[in-house]
């Protein structure tokens, strides 16, 4: 399966299939990468035990020179602190200008390793080798960044890859967990752009859990259509690329109030798509007859993700960090709402009081 993402000169291809990895040698190849660049491999230490040797082995055994660095695993590793720990161990391995940085593993090796990629030297190519479901969102589009401490993502580039090479076969090591988390931005994909694809998902879901073939490779096969079609629209987020941050506002918030400890991203940001409806149904956006924020919370239960707030967060705590959060314009929050199941509006100038009462309603979901 290929599909490209369409952005004139940076433009790339997205390949998807089981068992795909001895064909990454040639991919790399037809993409101008050849056995005189040196790699250097970023991967974190669960990705390294189960695939960094097989990655290794196969890149070597066609002539390909690599270094690597193992990152811990997690949200943690996101920091300026390892940025620079990566980029040491890459000048110590002698990479150069014409090297290609390979980030193996989930969203977090991927925007870290192509964070480093983007300012490694001013700018050396990356390739990402997603091994999550979430990544499947994470891949595409160029958006790379290390976290602060007052906000998840503060410090990043748009930097695009030159190829996503997705071996579906590594999800099997997958936890479960991470499974679920990943179906958030699938279900996500569909809640933005396709009433048929969320009520495909919304059927398959059994399956899908099991990751079963073919189903699990088309959901990541549209989910990546999907987010690629919205990115050619629109790169580097100037409008409607916008719409991919559907439950990010409330969910980013989540997260750096818990500390990127007890919510992984996917759960968090599911949490954060009711939040969405509940607060679209709140305003008058949708019409409380079509039934969204209950068929948001059903199918998101259905991928045994979190729908509630958990207790311990403080409404106006959250309303502050939302307020630090990239997605404000002038001061004022804004928000990606859904208009019905599939389709969705940024909308701005929305009261806090709207907000924290939106909140308030989000610890009562069950
Ligand atoms: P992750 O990279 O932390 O991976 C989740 C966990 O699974 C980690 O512990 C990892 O070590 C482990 N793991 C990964 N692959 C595995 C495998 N095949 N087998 C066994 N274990 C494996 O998290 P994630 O959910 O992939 O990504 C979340 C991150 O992605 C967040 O930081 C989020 O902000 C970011 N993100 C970025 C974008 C973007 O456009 N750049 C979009 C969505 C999310
Ligand atoms: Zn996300």
């Amino acid at each position: 399966e290929q599909l490209l993402v369409d952005l004139k000169e940076r433009s790339y291809p997205i390949l998807i299939g089981n068992g795909i990895f001895p064909l990454l040698p040639e991919e790399l190849e037809k993409r101008g990468i050849s056995t005189d660049r040196k790699l250097f491999i970023v991967t974190d230490d669960r990705v390294a035990p189960h695939y960094l040797n097989k990655v290794l082995d196969i890149l070597q055994s066609k002539g390909y020179s690599c270094s690597y660095h193992i990152v811990p695993a997690g949200e943690k590793a996101k920091t300026l602190a390892q940025l620079e720990e990566v980029t040491t161990s890459a000048l110590k391995a002698g990479m150069d200008r014409k090297s290609v940085f390979l980030a193996l593993g989930g969203g977090v090796v991927g925007d870290l390793g192509g964070f480093c990629a983007a300012t490694y030297m001013r700018g050396v190519p990356f390739v990402q080798i997603p091994t999550t479901l979430l990544a499947h969102d994470s891949s595409v589009g160029g958006k790379v960044a290390v976290n602060h401490p007052v906000g998840k993502n503060m410090i990043g580039a748009f930097h695009q890859p030159s190829l996503v090479f997705y071996d579906t076969e590594t999800l099997q090591t997958l936890p479960s967990r991470e499974i679920y988390a990943g179906f958030a931005e699938v279900v996500k994909h569909g809640l933005i752009w396709s009433k048929e694809f969320t009520d495909w998902l919304d059927k398959h879901a059994e399956n899908l859990l099991n990751l079963q073939s073919p189903y699990i490779e088309q959901a990541i096969h549209q989910g990546c259509l999907i987010k690629s079609q919205v990115v050619s629209e629109d790169e580097t987020e100037k409008g409607r690329r916008a719409i991919l941050n559907l439950g990010h506002t409330f969910g980013h918030a989540m997260e750096s109030l818990s500390h990127y400890g007890q919510l992984i991203h996917g759960e968090a940001v599911a949490i954060g798509m009711v939040a969405a409806s509940l607060l679209a149904e709140r305003i008058g956006l949708v019409d409380n007859s079509l039934g969204v924020s209950q068929r948001t919370i059903d199918i998101l239960k259905k991928f045994k993700l979190p729908v509630r707030l958990a207790d311990h967060f403080d409404p106006m705590e959250m309303l502050a960090a939302m307020k630090h959060d990239k997605k404000t314009s002038g001061g004022q929050l804004v928000f990606v709402l859904p208009k019905n199941i599939g389709s969705v509006e940024i909308v701005k100038g929305i009261a806090d009081d709207q907000v924290i009462e939106t909140l308030k309603i989000l610890k009562e979901v069950n």
